[in-house]
């Protein structure tokens, strides 16, 4: 069987042999392959325009502007918000950070993060609150009592995974999001895994919303951050600089409107050219047809490794509500680092092995270290056989043979 949509062409690193032969990429919940469209776009931008935005009146400065414009536009579009509420930023981690720091917060606010958040969506609010964390239950990212009862406990902001990158379990952020802000908290949502599975609407409840493009196909360096207009109301802005103001003398300023005020200095413009591909290639492939892939990917991870009794799947094996990202622990083996070297130099498989930057959710829950295979839509079930087949032979030879 082939990948759901005949892709495969369009990623010049699948091209790529490794010295075990074909390469295998199974390392999507870190980074995504690129398509040749977006290695393209950026080409585009440094081959032909190559001028800076917003600041200049020639063509190519207008060019750049009116491309720059246009992908915010589309993003927001895709979002089902007005282009000021979407900011670009460099990161998912760079998104959260500006929430997290121009909020008006004081260090005895309470702020409600989920036991699974990434490092990127906890320690910006560690740094400056109290914090409390929203348990996992075994088949989700929030457990439910658990969030009620934090929410009785007036948190200022509620941070949500709208999907994990270790267990891949999604969180119905309308609904919680609804609570959270009916309980009076600010909501910021962590949509880094989840936008590579399609953009989700924005809901009315939702505060802040940040992923980033490098895992959707798009480059490195650029990330996008939804802020809702009360929000924007609220947060200061942090970073100032060119762009961020429509007026200054010697006495005082003035900030321009959102989303300018949030975007200071030269941006990332070729990151935004390259996203923009993304999006587009996203979109050709339509929403329909990713959850189609995602959900098959999804059944063969959990089939494989249900058929393995020594490997333990992080947050069940339950298909519901999960997007196609599988972190298992092997029996015996308290650090898999080693056979994640060997799958990469004996196999070509490329997956992750360690804690995912979510070490409070391993040590709560007294887990050792994982190893994460995360395919996305340009893998095929045969490569997702071959890894598990592959993790066989090494348990064998590396785990002690305990199975
Ligand atoms: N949140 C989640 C759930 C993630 O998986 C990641 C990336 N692994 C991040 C945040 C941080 O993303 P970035 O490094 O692009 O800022």
């Amino acid at each position: 069987m082939t990948a759901a949509v005949d892709l495969r062409a369009d990623f010049p690193v699948l091209q790529r042999m490794v010295d075990a032969g074909p390469l295998v990429y199974l390392d999507n919940a870190a980074t995504s392959l690129k398509p040749q469209s977006v290695i393209d776009a950026m080409a585009v931008y440094y081959d032909s325009v190559s001028a800076n935005i917003h600041r200049g009146k020639h063509i190519l400065s207008e060019e750049a502007s009116e491309r720059f414009e246009q992908v915010r536009v589309r993003i927001a579009a895709r979002l089902g918000v007005p282009s000021r509420n979407v900011v670009f930023t460099t990161n998912t981690t760079d998104g959260i950070n500006l929430v997290a720091n121009g909020l008006p917060l004081a260090a005895t606010d309470l702020v409600a993060i989920p036991l699974d958040a990434h490092h990127s969506a906890q320690l910006p609010w560690r740094e400056r609150c109290r914090t409390v964390w929203l348990a996992a239950s075994e088949y989700a990212t929030v457990d439910e009592e658990s969030f009620r009862t934090v929410l009785a406990r007036s948190p200022r902001v509620v941070v949500l995974t709208a999907c994990s990158n270790v267990t891949g379990h999604t969180a119905d952020i309308d609904r919680l999001t609804a609570l959270a802000r009916e309980a009076g908290a600010w909501t910021v949502v962590d949509a880094a895994q989840l936008a590579a599975h399609g953009l989700p609407r924005i809901g009315e409840s939702v505060d802040a919303l940040a992923f980033s493009a490098h895992k959707m196909l798009g480059p490195t360096g650029i990330g996008v951050l939804y802020l809702s207009d009360r929000l924007i109301e609220e947060l200061a802005p942090g970073r100032l600089g060119g762009g961020t103001v429509d007026w200054a003398d010697e006495n005082e300023f003035r900030l321009r409107r959102a989303p300018y005020r949030f975007e200071p200095g030269t941006p990332n413009i070729s990151g935004v050219y390259g996203l923009g591909a993304a999006v587009e290639y996203l979109d050709g492939i339509g929403q329909d047809e990713l959850a189609t892939c995602d959900q098959r990917l999804l059944s063969t991870l959990l089939a494989q490794a249900k058929a393995r009794p020594y490997l333990t799947v992080l947050g069940g094996l339950s298909e519901k509500d999960r997007l196609p990202v599988l972190t298992v622990t092997l029996k015996g083996v308290a650090d898999p680092s080693a056979i994640a070297r060997a799958l990469s130099d004996s196999y070509g498989v490329m997956c992750r092995s360690g804690y995912f930057c979510a070490q409070p959710y391993f040590a709560t829950h007294g887990h050792t270290a994982g190893l994460r295979i995360a395919p996305y839509l340009y893998n095929t079930e045969q490569e997702i056989e071959h890894a598990f087949a592959a993790l066989d032979e090494l348990h064998w030879l590396l785990g002690g043979g305990a199975r």
